[in-house]
């Protein structure tokens, strides 16, 4: 295997640190996850992209991700790029990029989003994608999976709204996109034991995605894949400096996460006001 090579741009050599023992060069797999990419950032995510590419990093579907990790075939570091929610700005700022940079990613959708065309996650609506978008989006050779129905947190669900939101969520992407859908991403990468359980024994998924950041080695437990959590509008400095911080100190990984309690001292954010809750068999 020829040995990745940097290039001589300043913030490597900052970030990267001794060239010759660097652990991102060692065979792994490393999947990042990115919401949004508003059309002024769009620059620095395509900066993003390339900075991983130049590191020697090769891109691989979702699928191919897991096969190697699955077959024990990891022989250089791999990376996928994933996305969660379904944002309007992925069709419209990403997908050129990706297509430029032949790229194939994955992004996983809140069914309900797309039924209601609105990103109702956030205090300020936004627009998603539509039905043909993301059949556009498949069509390009990317994936698509579940991000559950309405993005309710299901570490505080019954297991009955646990079961709903990934059968109900399935059922309506497939329809819609007519393709199994086989993969999964927990709302805020949160999920106990019983979600896990859930999910893994439920025979609906190959896969489930945090948000713990972390390398991937052959034999990682699919249902609990990591993601590095990453924001376009940062510098491609930040992005690697957390990362590494991260693969460093076990704390950080967690970084996004709430603080034990938060959501008992926020009913206000609980799945129930943030979805205006409905039984969500209802219009199915
Ligand atoms: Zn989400």
């Amino acid at each position: 295997m020829p040995r990745a090579k940097f290039n001589n741009k300043p913030f490597f050599s900052i970030v990267v640190g001794n060239k010759g023992n660097d652990p991102w060069l060692r065979p792994h797999w490393r999947v990042l996850c990115y919401h949004e990419v508003l059309g002024e950032y769009t620059d620095n995510f395509r900066r993003q992209l390339l900075a991983f590419l130049q590191m020697g990093f090769a891109f691989v579907s979702l699928e191919e991700g897991l096969r190697v990790i699955s077959a024990d075939e990891l022989k250089r570091p791999i990376m996928t790029v994933t996305f969660d929610d379904g944002d309007r700005t992925i069709y419209q700022n990403v997908l050129p990029v990706l297509d430029e940079l032949d790229i194939k990613a994955f992004l996983y959708v809140t069914a309900d989003f797309i039924r209601k065309s609105i990103l109702y996650r956030k205090d300020t609506p936004l627009p998603v994608m539509n039905w043909a978008q993301l059949r556009q989006w498949l069509q390009q050779g990317h994936g698509i999976g579940s991000h559950t129905l309405t993005h309710a947190p299901l570490h505080v669900c019954s297991r009955e709204r646990i079961v709903q939101e990934c059968t109900i969520s399935k059922k309506i992407l497939e329809e819609n996109c007519e393709v199994p859908i086989r993969h999964f991403s927990y709302p805020w990468g949160r999920h106990t034991k019983q979600t896990y359980e859930l999910i893994k024994h439920g025979g609906l998924y190959d896969s489930a995605a945090t948000i713990h950041r972390g390398k991937m080695y052959c034999g990682q437990d699919s249902y609990r894949l990591r993601r590095d959590l990453c924001d376009p509008r940062v510098s491609v400095e930040s992005v690697i400096r957390i990362m590494r911080l991260a693969d460093k100190w076990y704390w950080l990984r967690h970084f996004r996460r709430k603080p034990r309690g938060y959501w008992e001292r926020h009913p206000e954010e609980r799945w129930e006001a943030l979805t205006n809750y409905e039984t969500p068999s209802e219009g199915v």
